[in-house]
């Protein structure tokens, strides 16, 4: 049996709940694992909420680190004893063990402890992708990074400074903004009190900026696309503010031709050889020590939901764990 947390319906943290589940034995191309620790990301919140609508009861949670228990037929990049870590389809890591498709799980050097796996999986490879697949970014670019001192916001400002990517970004007080520029970010605008789409003209001298990673959305996203640069990108990857409006395309040619796409972690990762690829890349960044993991908040999983409320009303940074 493992203790989980599950929702039976959508809605405040006060759904979150704790069950014991039978964890049961791996079928063909599943593994069983036991958990160290798993992270919490902002998708999870919206899972809860709804505005990621599944089918309910369901455990929450997508990423976690831990020890292979059992290997299911057809399983040969892991076994019993191999430390391993993921983020992955579908939600259900906010437990003690489970049993689950094997193909997104990615042995975890030694190097890298269960904490450090559980919490940057998701956020780290979603920064790999951000960086290296949705755009051609290059040394000397210059990309306006919002909620900088986030879980994603930490791995980004030092990814792009390990990359020679000049990063500006956005947070939502003077102590967050001081963190993203501790960690590599040149620039950080406090746009709780400050104009960024005029901050962003006057830094870079009113050309704008190559490409904007927006994960904050409804209330930033039309300020974002000004802040662009013609032929610039805008990816608009989150919705913490809620979902963007709809909006008139001919938006796009007005402002000089600038292009918008709207990318997720699990389409990148769909792919098992990519997967395993883009966890190594990241892997590499932390064991060289261009990425550091900071994990600000640590939770037991039994108050879940107090973790959920933290991060939902922004009062956490950097990474988040839940402990077994
Ligand atoms: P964060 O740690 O970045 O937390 C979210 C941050 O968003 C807050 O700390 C806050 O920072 C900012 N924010 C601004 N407005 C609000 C608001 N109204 N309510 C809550 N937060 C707000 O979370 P994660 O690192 O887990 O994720 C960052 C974002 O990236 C999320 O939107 C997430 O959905 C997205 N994401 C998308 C992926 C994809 O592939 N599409 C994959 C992974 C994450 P501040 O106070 O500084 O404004």
């Amino acid at each position: 049996m493992a203790l989980t947390a599950i929702i039976e319906e959508h809605g405040g943290s006060d759904k979150l709940k704790l069950v014991d589940l039978e964890v049961g034995e791996p079928g063909p191309g599943e593994i069983r694992i036991a958990h160290k620790a798993c992270g919490l990301n902002f998708i999870d919140i919206y899972q809860r909420s709804g505005l990621y609508p599944m089918e309910l009861p369901h455990a929450l949670g997508m990423e976690a680190a831990g020890v292979i228990e059992a290997v299911g037929e057809g399983v040969t990049h892991l076994r019993p004893g191999d430390r391993a870590a993921y983020a992955a389809m579908p939600p259900g890591a906010y437990t003690e063990a489970r049993v689950m498709p094997a193909a997104q799980l990615c042995p975890l050097p030694e190097a890298i402890s269960f904490d450090e796996g559980a919490a940057m999986m998701l956020q780290g490879m979603t920064v790999e992708y951000l960086f290296h697949r949705t755009t051609p970014l290059k040394a000397g670019d210059t990309v306006l990074f919002h909620a900088a001192a986030g879980g994603v916001g930490l791995i980004a400002c030092q990814w792009a400074k390990s990359e020679g990517i000049h990063l500006i970004g956005t947070a939502g007080s003077d102590e967050k903004c001081q963190l993203a520029l501790d960690h590599g970010a040149e620039h950080c605008i406090n746009y709780s009190t400050e104009d960024f789409t005029a901050r962003v003209k006057e830094l870079t001298d009113g050309k704008g900026v190559d490409v904007v990673m927006d994960s904050v959305g409804k209330d930033t996203f039309m300020g974002s696309l000004d802040c662009l640069k013609p032929l610039g990108m805008m990816i608009s990857f989150g919705n913490a503010t809620g979902p963007v409006d709809a909006f008139n395309l001919g938006i796009l040619a007005q402002k000089g031709s600038i292009k918008v796409t709207r990318p997720t972690l699990f389409a990148h990762t769909a792919d098992p050889a990519t997967c395993q690829e883009m966890a190594r890349h990241l892997f590499d960044k932390v064991a060289s020590g261009a990425v550091k993991i900071r994990i600000d908040q640590r939770f037991p999983l039994a108050e879940v939901a107090k973790a959920h409320d933290a991060l939902e009303a922004r009062k956490t940074t950097g990474s988040t764990i839940l402990e077994l």
